[in-house]
């Protein structure tokens, strides 16, 4: 027999941001591959009696794809669990590719990712109207390299909401990158450690210039998400040009205009 391999986002902390979907799978498998210690909590929480539960942060690449292809020869659930969404600095491909050679069936189910959780935990949002309609996911340099066109500098040339993963310890880096781009320093930053970690996520709010005595100060050293936007802390701001969808003036889809639009 030859079972299905999952590729299940377990989300970025709390054992109750996973899907429903990701949920019912761990319900019925047979064998979870955990990533790390983040998800460990949704794999034991949900897991059935006899399930063969295993962490791969001592495995190597070619191990994982070895240990998935084995249980997939017994279960016909198996389930590789990653942090926040597989497709997001996870190594999903890597470990596809050898699933594939060997004809395991595989697929993919979501998760919500920690730059989500984090937003949520702030209370910001990402877009605001006039202010930026993009959001960047990148990282700096440091281990992997950054492909051409991709520096830092490069990408906050944008003005738009950057959230940088894999980073914390290199604020050094962010920070030169976003003044080389002409960030100013009072441009606002947000750092959120551990986002939806019942009792653990802690928050740093902070400007180009302070962020990082603060994360230090803060003991801050893992697991954050590093926020520069134009929109960060809009819940205080008197003014807020309101997103065109809510106009009483524009027509869309499902509701018709009910007065004419000014000075468009
Ligand atoms: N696939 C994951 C990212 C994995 S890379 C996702 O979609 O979220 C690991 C990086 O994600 C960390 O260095 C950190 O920047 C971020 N991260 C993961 N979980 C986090 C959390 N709960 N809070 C803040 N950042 C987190």
């Amino acid at each position: 027999m030859t079972g299905t391999v999952w590729f299940v986002g377990a989300g970025p902390g709390d054992p109750d941001l996973i899907t429903v979907k990701g949920r019912t799978l761990i319900e019925r498998a047979g064998a979870i591959l955990f990533a790390g210690s983040l998800v460990s909590e949704a794999a034991t929480r949900w897991a059935p009696p006899g399930c063969v539960i295993a962490d791969s942060k001592d495995m190597t690449l070619e191990q994982m794809a070895a240990w998935l292809i084995a249980h997939a020869a017994r279960h016909e659930t198996v389930i590789r669990l990653q942090t926040g969404d597989p497709a997001l600095y996870g190594t999903l491909i890597e470990v596809v590719q050898p699933l594939d050679a060997a004809g395991v069936p595989i697929a993919v189910v979501p998760g919500v990712s920690s730059a989500m959780a984090s937003a949520a935990a702030a209370v910001e949002s990402f877009t605001l109207p006039e202010v930026t309609q993009s959001v960047i996911f990148t990282r700096v340099e440091g281990r992997t390299p950054m492909p051409e066109g991709e520096s830092l500098p490069e990408l906050a040339r944008h003005r738009c909401t950057l959230c940088i993963f894999l980073s914390i310890t290199l604020l050094h880096k962010v920070e030169a990158g976003l003044r080389e781009a002409g960030w100013l320093d009072d441009a606002p930053m947000l750092v959120v450690h551990k986002a939806s970690w019942p009792g653990e996520e802690i928050i740093v709010r902070g400007t180009l210039s302070t962020i990082k005595q603060q994360c230090r100060e803060a003991g801050i050293v893992s697991q954050a998400m590093v926020i520069a936007s134009p929109t960060l802390g809009a819940r205080g701001w008197a003014e807020l040009t309101k997103s065109k969808l809510y106009d009483a003036g524009f027509t869309h889809r499902f509701r018709r205009a009910s007065k004419t639009p000014e000075g468009t």
